[in-house]
């Protein structure tokens, strides 16, 4: 779906930083959420385009559901569009930046989202289980920065945010695959951090803790209880929170970079 005819927002100067005190400081700006059809990816879409941001919500299978919340960004007065690829094949992650070339003529910020779960036991994982899910889950983060910081360096100022978990920091039973995944991603956040801190790009992480999303619902209430119990703020979170915290890192994270930024009610507290 084509963004829609609609006046030009000012375009950013190079090296510019956005305004936190702007009530849209993403105005002009460009944003790519993948998996921004449904679930933490759908929510940070529309809290980027809240801030002003005209943004890509990537999706793989879900075109109608990703239509959907373009259509609820523009109703609330938001700019949007959406692009399939398949984020873990990187012949289709390039053909989906330089259709966001194309069409909206510069990037900002990136939000590496996209994730799928192959949850088993080591004794039952497959090497399909394994491949699919770092694939999916880390190796899409490559692909996607490999074409987007060339994007990022025209601008002089970037922002990287990739969503980890707090499975990554203390791995969780029945997720090795996933958990080696969400750990790679934090490995690599620090190494793109330390050599894109001097062209104005940062590289930060969002370790989300247990989120009330689709998944969560499937849970078991027997075993929903039980992970209740294991955090100290006895809930999980809303998508809400953890948008908030990727606006943040997109607005006001200035000197803010290689960190994870840990929103998960107390489940993990790292150094
Ligand atoms: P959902 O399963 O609700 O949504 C996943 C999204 O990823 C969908 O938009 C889906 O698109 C997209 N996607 C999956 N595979 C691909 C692919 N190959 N290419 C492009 N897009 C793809 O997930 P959540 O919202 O629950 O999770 C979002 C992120 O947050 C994930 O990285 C997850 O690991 C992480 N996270 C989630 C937690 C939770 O409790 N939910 C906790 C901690 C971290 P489509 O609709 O087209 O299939």
């Amino acid at each position: 779906m084509d963004i829609k005819a609609r006046p030009k927002a000012e375009t950013p100067a190079t090296g510019t930083a956005p305004d936190p005190s702007h009530a849209q400081p993403l105005l002009g700006r460009v944003a790519v959420v993948t998996g921004g059809s449904r679930g933490i990816g759908a929510t940070i879409a529309k809290e980027l385009a809240a801030s002003g941001a005209t943004v890509v919500v990537n999706y793989v299978r879900g075109a109608e559901a990703a239509a959907g919340i373009v259509a609820q960004i523009e109703a609330a007065g938001g700019h949007a569009g959406t692009e399939g690829a398949d984020v873990s094949d990187f012949d289709q992650v390039g053909a989906m930046f330089g259709r966001v070339k194309e069409k909206y003529g510069r990037l900002d910020v990136l939000v590496n989202n996209a994730g799928i779960l192959r949850d088993r036991t080591f004794k039952k994982m497959s090497i399909t289980d394994w491949h699919e899910v770092i694939n999916t889950n880390l190796s899409s983060v490559m692909y996607c920065c490999n074409v987007a910081v060339p994007m990022l360096l025209d601008n002089g100022w970037g922002r990287i945010i990739n969503i980890s978990s707090f499975v990554g920091q203390m791995g969780n039973f029945g997720q090795a695959n996933y958990s080696a995944a969400k750990a790679g991603i934090l490995g690599f956040t620090k190494t793109l951090a330390i050599e894109l801190a001097r062209y104005n790009i940062t590289v930060n992480a969002v370790c989300p803790g247990f989120v009330e999303t689709e998944m969560w619902s499937s849970v078991p209430p027997n075993i929903q209880a039980k992970i209740l119990e294991r955090i100290p703020m006895h809930r999980v979170a809303k998508a809400e929170e953890i948008a908030r915290g990727v606006r943040f890192l997109a607005v006001e994270g200035d000197y803010m970079t290689g960190q994870s930024l840990n929103i998960n009610g107390g489940v993990y507290m790292g150094w």
